[in-house]
């Protein structure tokens, strides 16, 4: 449990820490190209630093400079100065585009290449972390408690189906479900010697149905113990001495049957 808390705020701390560095270069790129980085950073952190940094680099304006003219902003890629007129690139022959732009420009052209490697850096450590920490976390999940009583998929459907465990009583109810859909919940034993499975199951005409309850032991090996239950109006109790104290995990599986519907909690004896 402690594992899966501090996987789970060092997520969140490398998510945020993930969406502050996509804000920040977006916010800063944004501004040396005239955009609204304000704008954008909403963006970001309302739809997701992935979608929003997408959505940026999508809209992303051209990068601009100020004509050496006459300083108007002008596009890195024009050829003349919509403001001025000036042709670019206004070389003699033999020297460069770059000639024209001014030295400082040039200067910033290279500090801009090593800030977004930094940021780059950062943005693939941050993902890195936050991707480890997601998968710890489905890691301790999967193999903690709970989760590791004998995990058995349900392939099949059911119609209005209402359920709910709250305070160690497990209520299900439902109009129909496929062959084999079954309903599982876990319960807690606190004394398996003194304590009982009260079950309360009915349903319409038609086949008993097949109750499960398992129990996973230290060594990795499940008890189980199946029942038969036919539609009854009276409450049905079951021992539990051959489990320990802890959760016990019960299924009860659809044979068939419709209007199904059920109690199930731990009483003392
Ligand atoms: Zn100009």
């Amino acid at each position: 449990m402690a594992a899966f808390v501090i996987l789970l705020v060092l997520l969140v701390i490398t998510a945020f820490v993930f969406t502050g560095i996509i804000a920040l270069w977006v916010y800063r790129d944004a501004k040396e190209r005239g955009d609204r980085g304000w704008m954008w950073v909403s963006i970001i952190l309302l739809s997701s630093p992935i979608l929003g940094g997408l959505l940026y680099l999508i809209a992303r304006r051209e990068e601009r400079y100020p004509c050496r003219f006459c300083g108007w902003m002008i596009n890195k890629t024009a050829n003349y100065c919509e403001h001025c007129g000036k042709q670019f690139p206004v070389c003699e022959p033999g020297s460069g585009y770059l000639e024209d732009l001014p030295l400082n420009e040039r200067k910033n052209d290279s500090k801009r290449r090593n800030r977004n490697r930094r940021f780059l850096m950062a943005m693939i450590l941050s993902a890195v972390m936050m991707a480890a920490s997601l998968v710890g976390l489905i890691v301790v999940a999967v193999n903690s408690g709970d989760a590791d009583i004998g995990i058995d998929w349900n392939t099949g459907w059911v119609m209005m189906k209402t359920e709910s465990t709250w305070d160690n009583v497990w209520t299900f109810r439902y109009n129909k479900a496929s062959e084999g859909y079954h309903v599982d919940s876990r319960l807690k034993v606190e004394n398996p010697q003194t304590q009982q499975l009260a079950v309360d199951l009915s349903f319409g005409e038609g086949q008993e149905m097949l109750m499960k309850i398992s129990q996973q032991r230290e060594d990795g090996q499940t008890i189980e113990q199946e029942v038969y239950l036919d539609s009854s109006s009276q409450t049905r109790y079951f021992d539990l001495d051959q489990f320990k104290d802890g959760k016990i995990k019960i299924s009860i599986y659809n044979n068939g049957v419709s209007d199904v519907s059920g109690k199930v909690t731990v009483l003392d004896k």
